[in-house]
């Protein structure tokens, strides 16, 4: 057998008395550095519910369900399929809609824990029910449109619900529009119909 060397005994010796190299995770907390991208949290302040964080997920790991008789959407974002790349954060319309942590310890042996969910209400056109979007989003446009958001009817009716000052009507199934419909909130195929036809 080759004896050791001088030298390698002096590293070994070095070794027995200086602090490990190594973290002792996951007894110890091992803290990652500033820029790491980890699970990625949904804001309930800041998220409109609009989707785009979903629409930019390159593995498609956001689903957007819209429950149309509880009238909710709910963004589920699936934290196993989830590649950790940012682009949600990088293009969520708000820009504070959704962030990605430092958290990366999330090992479990069920799957179906595995989710991050923010929960929107919708808005349904009044004539049709069809889907428009959230309320919360349609009111993000409306501030940043400003007296401009009085061009559309949608937008400011949405608008001045915040305000009280008008009354939320139940969505029905109708395909009869009258001029009186204009000023409804209404998906983009009632309002032409509404202003094309009357
Ligand atoms: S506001 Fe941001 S986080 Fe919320 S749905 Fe839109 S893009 Fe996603
Ligand atoms: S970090 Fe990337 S993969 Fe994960 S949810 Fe956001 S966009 Fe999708």
């Amino acid at each position: 057998m080759r004896k050791p060397k001088l030298r390698e005994l002096g590293e070994a010796v070095k070794a027995l008395t200086t602090r490990a190299y190594t973290i002792k995770f996951p007894f110890e907390p091992s803290e990652p550095f500033e820029a790491f991208r980890g699970k990625p949290e949904y804001s309930d302040e800041y998220c409109v519910g609009c989707g785009a964080c979903a629409n930019v997920c390159p593995p498609g790991a956001i689903d957007i369900l819209d429950d149309i008789q509880e009238k909710k959407r709910r963004l589920i974002l699936h934290l196993d399929n989830c590649i950790y790349c940012g682009q949600c954060e990088l293009n969520c319309i708000t820009e504070k809609g959704i962030k990605l942590t430092r958290e990366y310890d999330l090992a479990t042996l069920d799957r179906s824990t595995l989710v991050e969910k923010v929960e929107k209400n919708l808005l349904l056109c009044e004539l049709c029910g069809a889907v428009i979007g959230t309320e919360e989003h349609v009111r993000w446009v409306a501030e940043r449109l400003g007296t401009a958001a009085f061009s559309n009817p949608t937008v400011m009716l949405v608008a001045m619900k915040e305000l009280s000052v008008v009354r939320e009507e139940k969505a029905e199934k109708s395909e009869v529009t009258d001029r009186a419909d204009r000023l409804r909130v209404l998906c983009p195929r009632c309002r032409k119909e509404t202003t094309v036809n009357f």
